[in-house]
């Protein structure tokens, strides 16, 4: 089988290279996740390179939110972060190399003159294009001393083909790819310059990212080029493009439709790591019609074959049942931790953990864990919802006292020996067991959906279940 890699070592390293300037939202998680996986896939690596140069915009918080994002759903990374701020004197001498070859230029055009510039073209309803004004100028004829731009020379006839491992062949004709500024007039690096000389440097041979990215490969790849016409050593990367993440609806992912950061889901919404996981995994990927993946089946089988080229519309209601699954996994001590933090104060790690077999089958998320572990922890009185008060109406307060007064005489307090006694009595009084069940329901938990009863008694214990009965009982 032909390998996917053209490196000449045929290692693969990818990298995610997010720019601190909001949380790590899904988009970004699922590019994360897949670059880590073609890597783990291929027993390569994989790297983080945090794009901070936008100053002002980039923040410290976002910076650890994105760390803690990734940590939380177990990506990890073979070298410590990269911060692209602290490269700009490596990044400002390649774009020295490239004016010394001459794959780059001095560009002294104003500010002014380049707006007048962009203002013709706008009369002209001409693509708003730097023109290369001076491209062949002798920079002699500037002012002594006038500040300049570093501008690329790009290629301006034929046409530059990308074969992309999700999008396909894509071309775009070297025309339309202006001359732009590698280096500003301050002597900062731009952008564009900056993730190639990174990306090289990190020895990265796959560049996986979201197609708003596929238009700056075409402008990355000149320089790439130009670098390996002066020192040889770097090839071009592989591309893959991943489609963007849309709404329910179809439109572009916002707020709106659930574009938050991996830490709402992880503390709002109450999604454990691994649901996560394959849920960002099937979003784009398919193996067949598989959904529930795990992690080592997901490094096994993770290809770049299997992301589709349309956009996948993200589905909370998928998540959510992916995480039910996840959470009837999940071992109870773990869960117990997690949901004993939710609570806080009062609650009983232990009896979460005795209860949590019960309490997670019925759950698609942490908060539903809460709420049904709710009537462990409550307090007598106990407050009673408005469905919950409506079954001890009627004569279903004597009913509890009969059922208080046969299993205050159960010695063996499981959730067998109760049922039996329970069903003794309801037998014994012509009655179904649910006559009998639904105010226990209610005397015991508050509310009217539960674990099953026999388990309630048993979670509750003796003392507990038999006030909380005998509280209500007429
Ligand atoms: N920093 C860019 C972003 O967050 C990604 C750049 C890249 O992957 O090349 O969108």
């Amino acid at each position: 089988m032909a390998s996917e890699s053209s490196t000449p070592t045929g290692e693969v390293v990818t990298r995610f290279a997010p720019s601190p300037t909001g949380f790590l939202h899904i988009g970004g998680a699922r590019t994360a996740l897949f670059n880590w996986l073609y890597a783990r896939h291929h027993g390569g690596r994989t790297l983080l390179r945090i794009e901070d140069t936008d100053a002002k915009r980039s923040t410290q918080e976002a910076i650890d939110a994105i760390i803690e994002g990734l940590d939380w759903m177990g990506l990890d990374y073979d070298a410590p972060p990269l911060f692209q701020s602290d490269r700009a004197e490596r990044h400002a001498e390649v774009a020295w190399q490239l004016l010394k070859a001459g794959h780059a230029y001095k560009c002294f055009a104003t500010p002014e003159e380049l707006e007048a510039m962009r203002e013709e073209q706008r009369a002209l309803k001409k693509p708003l294009r730097y023109d290369g004004r001076w491209r062949d100028r002798d920079p002699a004829e500037a002012p002594a001393g006038a500040p300049f731009t570093i501008r690329l020379k790009t290629p301006e006839a034929g046409e530059t083909t990308i074969h992309d491992r999700v999008q396909g062949a894509v071309t775009v004709k070297n025309e339309e790819l202006d001359d732009y500024i590698i280096l500003r007039a301050d002597g900062t690096p731009t952008y564009m310059l900056a993730v190639v000389v990174d990306d090289h440097d990190m020895g990265v041979t796959h560049v996986i990212r979201g197609d708003d990215h596929l238009n700056n490969a075409f402008r990355q790849l000149p320089i790439i080029r130009a670098m390996n016409d002066i020192e040889g050593g770097w090839p071009d990367p592989i591309y893959a493009h991943i489609p963007l993440i849309h709404g329910s609806d179809g439109a572009k992912l916002s707020k709106r439709h659930g574009a938050l950061g991996v830490e709402a889901y992880r503390d709002e919404f109450g999604i454990l790591p691994e649901a996560l996981f394959n849920y960002l995994l099937r979003l784009g990927w398919g193996h067949g019609d598989r959904e529930e993946i795990t992690r080592e089946e997901a490094v096994a089988l993770f290809d770049l074959g299997g992301v589709g080229k349309s956009p996948s519309r993200f589905d909370m209601k998928k998540l959510e049942n992916l995480n039910g699954h996840y959470l009837r996994e999940a071992e109870n001590a773990r869960l117990a931790a997690l949901v004993a933090a939710r609570i806080g104060e009062g609650a009983d790690e232990a009896l979460l953990a005795r209860a949590m077999p019960v309490l997670k089958v019925r759950a698609k998320n942490l908060n539903e864990v809460v709420e049904g572990a709710g009537f462990l922890f409550a307090k007598r009185p106990l407050a009673m919802t408005e469905k919950a008060a409506s079954l001890l109406e009627g004569d279903a307060r004597p009913i509890l006292r009969k059922i208080y007064e046969a299993l205050r005489g159960e010695n063996d307090w499981t959730s067998e020996a109760l049922e039996a006694t329970t069903k003794a009595l309801a037998e014994e009084q012509g009655l179904g067991l649910g006559k009998l069940a639904q105010p226990m329901r209610a005397a015991l938990t508050g509310t009217t959906t539960s674990p099953g009863i026999f388990d309630v008694l048993v979670l509750l214990g003796r003392d507990e279940a038999l006030a909380r009965l005998d509280a209500q009982a007429a």
